[in-house]
C-alpha cells in the first residue's frame, strides 16, 4: 500500500475535474484494501467508513467532484475474469470489480456468452455496474446478475448479495441508498445465456442493424450496432469531459402526465409500471432552453441536453451550480423534479 497525498483527481474522473484528494491509493487485493481501510487519516477522527472520508473509485465515469476530497480515495484495481460454472442454459462468469466493463463485455461476446451485448461501450468498471444497475438499449444488468461479493467496511468481512438483496431499480440499488458508503464491491457473478435472447426493439438498434445490412442476427452484430450508435451519438469523455446522462428520466403519475400533455402536446413520455409515465429528461431540459448553453467551461451538450460537459477547466462546483439551475427551471416550467444520476461528491 502506498498512500499518496494531495493528488489531482483529474485523470481519474471522466468529467476531467481537477479536484484534489487529500490521500489517494490503489488496491489490487482484499488484503491491500483492508490495509487501506485501516489507515488512520490525519485530517479526521471520524470512524473508518464514515461517508465522505473513504471513497471507492472505479473508472470515475459516474461521479462529479464538486470540491476537493478531504479523505482517502481508494482506486479499485482488483482484476480477473473466470468462468466458474455452467449448466444447460447458462454460463456463470465471475468478474473482479476493477475490470473495465467494456472489456468484460468483449470477453463475453468473443466466447458467445449472451446477455450483455446491448450494454457494450458503457464506460467504467464492473464493480460499479450494480451500483446503479447500469442499463442501455432495453437491457439492465439485473437481467444477467447472479450475485456479488462486497466487503463490509465496519464489520470487516465480505458479504454475498443476491438479486433480491440488491433491490435493483431504474439506475438504483441498495448501494446507492441504504448501504451507501458501507460496502466495497469486490466481484460480480453474471448469469449469461447459452441461447441468446436478442433485444433489438429499441428503434436506434433496429435501424443501425438495417444500415449494417446484417443478414443473421447475433450478439456480435448487436454489440457492433450499439458501439456504432454510441460512438456517433454520445460525447467521448476523451474529447470533452462528461459523465453521460447527468439526470435520470423522471417518472410521474399518469394523471400528471395527461395534464402536462394538455399544456405541452409534444411532451415525450413512455408508460411504465404502477400507473406511471417515464418522461424524457433531455426533452424537458431542451424545452427550458439549456441545450448548447455554456457558462465559462461548464455547459449543456449541444446535441444531448441530458449530458453536462466540461469544456476544459470547469470546476466541479460550476457544473453542479449549472445542474441546480437546470433543476429549478424544469421544476418551474413543468412542475417535475429531476433527480441527478451522477454521484455528487
Ligand atoms: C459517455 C458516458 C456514457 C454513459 N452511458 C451510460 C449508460 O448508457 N448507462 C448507464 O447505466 N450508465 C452510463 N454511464 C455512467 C457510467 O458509465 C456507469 O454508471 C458506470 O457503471 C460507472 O462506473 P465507474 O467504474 O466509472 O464508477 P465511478 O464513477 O468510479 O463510481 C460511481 C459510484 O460508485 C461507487 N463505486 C464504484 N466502484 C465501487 C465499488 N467497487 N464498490 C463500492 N462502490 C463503488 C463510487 O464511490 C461512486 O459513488 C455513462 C457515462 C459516460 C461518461
Amino acid at each position: 500500500m502506498r498512500i499518496q497525498e494531495n493528488i489531482s483527481l483529474k485523470p481519474y474522473n471522466t468529467f476531467g475535474i481537477d479536484a484534489k484528494a487529500k490521500y489517494f491509493s490503489t488496491f489490487s487485493s482484499v488484503d491491500e484494501l483492508e490495509e487501506c481501510l485501516n489507515y488512520k487519516l490525519q485530517t479526521t477522527n471520524l470512524p473508518i467508513g464514515q461517508a465522505g472520508h473513504k471513497l471507492i473509485l472505479g473508472g470515475g465515469s459516474n461521479i462529479l467532484f464538486s470540491k476537493d476530497f478531504n479523505g482517502l480515495v481508494l482506486k479499485n484495481e482488483l482484476k480477473g475474469i473466470d468462468l466458474i460454472k455452467e449448466d444447460e442454459h447458462h454460463y456463470f462468469v465471475k468478474a473482479a470489480a476493477g475490470e473495465n466493463w467494456h472489456q468484460f463485455v468483449l470477453y463475453c461476446i468473443k466466447r458467445n456468452y449472451a446477455g450483455v451485448e446491448n450494454l457494450s461501450l458503457i464506460p467504467g468498471n464492473v464493480g460499479a455496474s450494480p451500483m446503479q444497475n447500469i442499463g442501455a438499449y432495453g437491457v439492465e444488468i439485473k437481467e444477467v446478475f447472479e450475485q456479488l461479493e462486497a466487503y463490509h467496511i465496519n464489520d470487516k468481512k465480505p458479504v454475498t448479495f443476491t438479486t433480491n438483496d440488491c433491490e435493483f431499480g431504474y439506475r438504483e440499488s441498495v448501494f446507492k441508498r441504504k448501504y451507501k458508503y458501507q460496502f466495497v464491491i469486490l466481484n460480480v457473478t453474471f448469469r449469461l445465456n447459452k441461447h441468446p435472447i436478442f433485444h433489438t426493439s429499441y428503434g436506434a438498434v433496429e435501424q443501425e442493424l438495417e444500415k449494417m445490412e446484417v443478414k443473421e442476427l447475433s450478439i456480435q452484430a448487436i454489440s457492433q450496432a450499439v458501439i456504432n450508435i454510441r460512438s456517433s451519438k454520445l460525447p467521448d469523455p476523451k474529447q470533452i469531459g462528461n459523465a453521460g446522462s447527468f439526470f435520470k428520466n423522471p417518472e410521474i403519475d399518469n394523471h400528471q402526465f395527461q395534464a402536462l400533455k394538455q399544456r405541452f402536446p409534444k411532451i415525450v413520455g413512455y408508460p411504465v409500471a404502477n400507473n406511471k409515465t417515464k418522461l424524457a429528461a433531455g426533452w424537458l431540459i431542451e424545452q427550458c432552453g439549456w441545450k448548447g448553453y455554456r457558462e465559462g467551461d461548464a455547459g449543456c451538450h449541444a446535441r444531448q441536453a441530458l449530458v453536462l460537459v466540461n469544456y476544459g477547466n470547469a470546476k466541479g462546483e460550476e457544473i453542479y451550480n449549472l445542474s441546480e439551475k437546470i433543476l429549478h427551471s424544469v421544476k418551474e416550467k413543468f412542475g417535475v423534479v429531476l433527480e441527478r444520476e451522477v454521484n455528487i461528491i
